[in-house]
Formats: C-alpha cells, structure tokens, sequence
C-alpha cells in the first residue's frame, strides 16, 4: 500500500485493515493503540492508531504479519485474549 493511498483513504475517513489491507469506514473497524508497550483496543485512545476488520481472521493475519508494530512504529505484545473482541462462533488458537 502506497502513502499516497493511505492519505486518501484518510480524507474520505476511511482506514485500512493491517491485516488484509481493505479500505473501510473507520466504524467498521477495530481500533487498537499502544500503551505501556502493549496493544490495547481504545476507539477513542489517543496517539496513532491500527485498524483491523472485525474478523479474526484480520487480527491473526497482522498478528503474523506484526503488522501491529509496522503501523504503530514500534514493538508491542499483543495478548491473544484480544481475539475475544471479534465476534467469531469458532475459538481459533493464535500462536504468538
Ligand atoms: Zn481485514
């Protein structure tokens, strides 16, 4: 993805998905910030933002991706108890 498609997106108040790289609404979106080194969901957090689709399937593929830390220039541990914020029937195991 290039800067020059992120800026647009974020004009029109769209952002995109770490996981698959999808442009969406911002409140069709999980949001996630760092704080104290670790990744926390905040919708209203301040400082800069990740943004997943509302799957799994999205966070376990930044997860692997560490697409987290890409986008929030810097390392963060993810806690696979997050997963729980995505609404899913299956229980899928995350390996960090
Ligand atoms: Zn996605």
């Amino acid at each position: 993805m290039s800067a020059a498609s992120e800026q647009r997106a974020r004009r029109q108040g769209e952002r995109t998905c770490a996981g698959c790289g999808a442009t969406r609404a911002q409140a069709e979106l999980q949001r996630f910030v760092a704080r104290g080194g670790r990744l926390e969901p905040g919708r209203t957090e301040p400082g800069r933002g990740v943004y997943t689709c509302r799957r799994l399937a999205c966070f376990e593929r930044a997860l692997a991706r560490r697409a987290f830390n890409r986008v929030l220039k810097q390392t963060v541990a993810v806690d696979p108890a997050l997963a729980r914020l995505y609404p899913t029937s299956q229980v899928t195991r995350i390996e960090s």
